[in-house]
């Protein structure tokens, strides 16, 4: 059998009991779309952040978009984003009608390079959205100033980041509000699709709750501002309550599986050979995936095929070279550092149940491989 990149049946197995329960005692509880599970998951959650509000979504991508909507963004507004992330972050911009505008991302971080972006504030600039990609978060103070001084919304794209926290502060609650995914390999997973937005703001969380009730308030049945279907699914919400118990036990193990990587794979690092993720100052990083990078990118893979290790590259093609946003005029070279990692790194198998051999395994492989390339 391969060694694959996210495999979610060893933790299945170990927590299947609890599991299983959850779904019996939704189906059991007499009341199957926004119950019991939902309000207490979003109390839960909210509580774990420190923030007021939680309301729990469909999936990560319409997090993004409706919490974007909720902020006030709309057609043909300007939202400052990075192309190295995942194509859903643009596409919920893109959904509200919102233009993605794009900055660079750091060479060491690979995440948003948040000097450039006050070059990118036009009049028509209404919000930034940073995403904490990988696990770790982006350098939050100066988006702050820049928000405060422009008047802009901030938005963080926390679909990676569940735990991860920037000089001490929580992903997702350093700006207007936090938006996040629990697709089933993110860092606190559903069994199946769910998102949530966090924010500590009253109007922005009364316009989400709305919003994803078909545009409905207070009295059901009327719609003053047409909105959505966007709830979060009650067996889902019950599943992720048991999982939010088990959460720092989740966080320690990637922390682990990424600290035998650094110790095995230290010896392969080097200017013309491997490189490591690099940990910004002052962040905790939950290691969503294990992005490392090499020159030979391409060799490599095609050489580890052989061991039957599966791997996978996080992201293969940057946002704004694809065709969908060709419209937004950024040809190859506009994002250099973007497009150079895209053709550079790769991610290694990480999961909180990942054995030990197995990792192993990836490390000596590594080692063979690299010997000849
Ligand atoms: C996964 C992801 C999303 C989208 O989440 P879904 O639940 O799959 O819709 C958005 N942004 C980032 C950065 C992601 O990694």
């Amino acid at each position: 059998m391969s060694t694959r990149v996210w495999d979610y049946l060893p933790e299945y197995e170990r927590e299947r009991q609890d599991l299983l329960d959850a779904v019996e005692s939704v189906f059991a509880s007499g009341q199957l779309i926004l119950g019991e599970s939902v309000r207490s998951f979003e109390n839960e959650y909210a509580s774990y952040h420190g923030v007021a509000h939680c309301t729990g979504v469909d999936n990560g991508t319409n997090a993004v978009s409706l919490a974007l909507e909720a902020l006030g963004v709309g057609r043909g507004d300007e939202v400052i984003t990075v192309s190295n992330t995942a194509a859903p972050t643009v596409v919920a911009i893109d959904s509200v009608g919102a233009v993605p505008v794009f900055v660079d991302v750091h060479p060491d971080t690979y995440l948003m390079d948040t000097s450039q972006v006050a070059a990118a504030i036009t009049p028509r600039t209404k919000a930034l959205l940073p995403v904490h990609l990988y696990g770790q978060c982006v350098e939050m103070e100066p988006l702050r100033r820049l928000a405060r001084t422009h008047g802009l919304r901030l938005l963080e794209d926390c679909a990676q980041a569940h735990g991860a926290r920037h000089h001490g502060r929580l992903a997702g609650t350093m700006g207007d509000a936090g938006a996040f995914s629990f697709y089933p390999t993110k860092v606190l997973g559903a069994y199946g699709d769910g998102g949530a937005v966090i924010t500590s703001d009253d109007d922005v969380d009364k316009a989400l709750r709305r919003l994803r009730y078909y545009g409905m308030e207070d009295v059901y049945y009327v719609v003053r501002t047409p909105g959505h279907n966007s709830r979060l699914d009650e067996v889902q919400a019950e599943i992720l309550r048991r999982k939010l118990r088990r959460f720092s036990s989740y966080l320690e193990c990637r922390r682990a599986v990424a600290d035998r990587y650094a110790e095995g794979l230290r010896d392969l690092t080097g200017p013309d050979g491997l490189t490591l993720p690099t940990i910004a100052p002052g962040n905790d990083h939950v290691y969503y995936v294990y992005v490392v990078r090499h020159p030979r990118r391409d060799e490599i893979l095609e050489k580890l095929k052989r061991y039957g290790i599966e791997l996978n590259i996080s992201y293969p093609w940057p946002v704004h070279t694809m065709s969908g946003f060709a419209h937004l005029g950024y040809g190859e070279g506009s994002l250099p550092v973007t497009e150079a990692l895209a053709r550079e790194i790769f991610s290694l198998p990480m999961y909180p149940s990942l054995p030990k051999d197995t990792q192993d395994k990836v490390i000596s492989a590594l080692h063979e491989v690299l010997a000849t390339s």
